[in-house]
């Protein structure tokens, strides 16, 4: 699981990474477009001189064609008139010159001035025209005072009776030229401008909306790990609850507590198996009534039949396990989960949920819990058991000596505090030892185990009935006076005396059984001080003739 503070740099890192994915294209869009446009702009001012240059070979091919079908002679002013003339039609301007190089006409100065131009003969363009039929050139007019391009073409026309050489040239002021590109350069700068502001807006957008999206992934993430660790602190709680449990009813409330924060809106059982280990109990619930069965076999939990966890839901064609109520789970469209509790690799019980539905990390969490109360079940019930053994005798059933010690030490000092006295009964089983060597010590067990059903049967459930040793019994009568203690006593010996016990050879024998009764009457009365004094009436009994009680009245 990643810390937050890791979880917090990682984000930092992906924005840092989201910007620079952003403004990295950009930067190379931008280098690429200018680039792009230095490139176009070379290339259209070149189209633009080609064109130019084109237009003018046209304007001044025109301008050659008028003067030949020109019906008249061409004298100053006619030509100059031709020359006005075409000018009208366009932006430049035409320029007729004589073989001589002297100008005939030009469209943009006034007729008188003409006379007085200066010879063209030396002009680059009409040296080229007049070599190759047409000459183009670039230079400063003088006239004009502007750069200007030129474009002229060499002709020879009829003139009078003879031919004579004439130029056309169309020319233009290289300005008209800068003007246009400027132009260009003005649109394409736009276009530039506007697409890179489009790129960067649309970039400052989707860069807001990829933080925006990481954000709330980072959000989510984070409420996923904070459940997490809830999820994680519950778990160890109930892990240190059920550790501390002594009792499955301690047990079953911590995870009646528990289990609804790990898994909200759900309800479930948790069953055992009886020591029998042909049915399984129920032994507590979480959640909505236990509406299930309270008791089934293990053959009715499809978990338990395949050993490994079940679930159904009302969707689908799963089979409900026989001990869930069907009404229930129809009615609350319920989807249910068995899992069966291990522990030592043997299933101890099972563990029974309903919910609306198991995603994922319900089945994770799930699984989580049963196995944490399967382990806290099997160490109840192992302390349960060693416990037991403890305290019990394994022959007759009946507490020990030593649980005798400790439970009289409680019950003397309740006694003296709430002022009540405590009955003794020693009772030992007269010749025994004879009854041992006539029937054979196994027929001696049995008696003793029916002589420890009756005194059992005929005592009260507060009464502690003790096997003290050998043929030995010791029973405290808590909250009885020595009357009531003596009445008990004789009600022992009489069921005793009256108990027929069938032997393994079918032979029916009984015994019977001496008494003596002491009791706990103040606080200065030790356990062994009255123990002793009914043992030693006991012994009185057994030398009054044995089969009887013997007590002070
Ligand atoms: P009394 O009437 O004076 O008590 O005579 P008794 O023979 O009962 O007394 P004794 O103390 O001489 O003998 C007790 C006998 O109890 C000896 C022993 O063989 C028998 N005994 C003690 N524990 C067991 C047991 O767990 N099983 C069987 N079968 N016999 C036992
Ligand atoms: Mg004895
Ligand atoms: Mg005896």
């Amino acid at each position: 699981m990643l810390p937050l503070n890791q979880l917090m740099l990682n984000t930092r890192c992906l924005l840092n990474l989201t910007n620079r994915i952003i403004f990295l294209p950009l930067t190379i869009v931008f280098i690429v477009s200018t680039l792009s446009l230095l490139l176009i702009d070379y290339q259209l001012r070149d189209e633009l001189h080609q064109r130019v240059e084109l237009e003018l070979t046209w304007l001044a091919k025109s301008a050659m064609e008028s003067l030949v079908l020109l019906n008249s002679p061409l004298t100053l002013s006619t030509v100059d008139r031709v020359a006005k003339h075409l000018s009208l039609a366009s932006d430049a301007r035409i320029t007729f010159i004589d073989d001589s190089g002297k100008v005939m006409g030009d469209s943009m100065i006034p007729i008188d001035q003409v006379p007085i131009l200066d010879n063209h003969l030396n002009r680059p363009e009409i040296q080229l025209a007049q070599v190759t039929g047409i000459g183009i050139s670039r230079h400063f007019s003088r006239t004009l005072n502007e750069e200007y391009i030129y474009v002229a073409i060499y002709r020879s026309l009829k003139v009078g009776g003879g031919t004579s050489g004439y130029y056309a040239r169309a020319s233009l002021p290289d300005s008209t030229i800068y003007y246009e590109v400027i132009k260009l350069r003005l649109a394409l700068a736009s276009i530039a401008i506007v697409s890179m502001l489009t790129l960067i807006l649309l970039s400052f957008i989707s860069s807001r909306w990829i933080a925006r999206s990481v954000e709330q992934d980072r959000l989510d993430l984070k409420s996923k790990i904070d459940s997490g660790i809830h999820d994680i602190e519950l778990l160890h709680e109930l892990d240190s609850m059920l550790g501390a449990c002594s009792e499955l009813s301690e047990a079953g409330s911590v995870v009646k507590q528990v289990t609804p924060r790990l898994l909200p809106n759900s309800s479930g059982a948790i069953s055992i198996y009886k020591s029998s280990r042909n049915k399984l109990e129920f032994i507590m619930f979480w959640g909505e009534e236990w509406q299930g069965v309270t008791e089934f076999k293990p053959e009715q939990c499809w978990a338990l039949r395949k050993g490994h966890s079940h679930q159904s839901d009302h969707n689908d064609t799963q089979i409900y396990c026989e001990h869930f109520s069907h009404l229930a789970i129809e009615q609350g469209n319920k989807a249910s989960l068995c899992i069966p509790l291990m522990a030592l690799g043997e299933a101890i019980g099972v563990m029974h949920i309903l919910k609306k539905e198991f995603p994922y990390s319900d089945l994770l969490l799930t699984n989580a819990i049963a196995k944490r109360v399967g382990l806290a079940i099997a160490n109840i019930e192992l302390r349960y058991s060693l416990r037991q053994q403890a305290i019990k005798d394994t022959l007759t059933g009946l507490f020990n000596r030593r649980y005798l010690f400790e439970s009289l030490e409680q019950l003397v000092a309740l006694g003296m505090r709430n002022k009540s006295q405590i009955g003794i009964i020693m009772g030992d089983i007269d010749h025994f030892k004879s009854f041992n060597d006539s029937y054979g010590h196994d027929a001696g067990d049995d008696v003793l185990k029916e002589v420890a059903k009756e005194l059992k049967k005929n005592t009260r459930i507060a009464d502690i009935v003790c096997r003290y040793g050998g043929e030995e019994f010791c029973i405290v009568c808590p909250d009885s006076t020595q009357e009531e203690t003596l009445l008990i006593a004789e009600k022992l010996r009489l069921a005793v005396a009256k108990k027929e016990v069938k032997l393994s050879s079918k032979e029916m024998v009984t015994v019977t059984i001496s008494m003596g009764v002491a009791m706990f009457t103040n606080s200065e009365d030790s356990i062994k001080s009255v123990i002793s004094e009914a043992d030693r009436r006991l012994y009185q009994a057994k030398s009054d003739g044995r089969n009887c009680v013997r007590g002070d009245v």
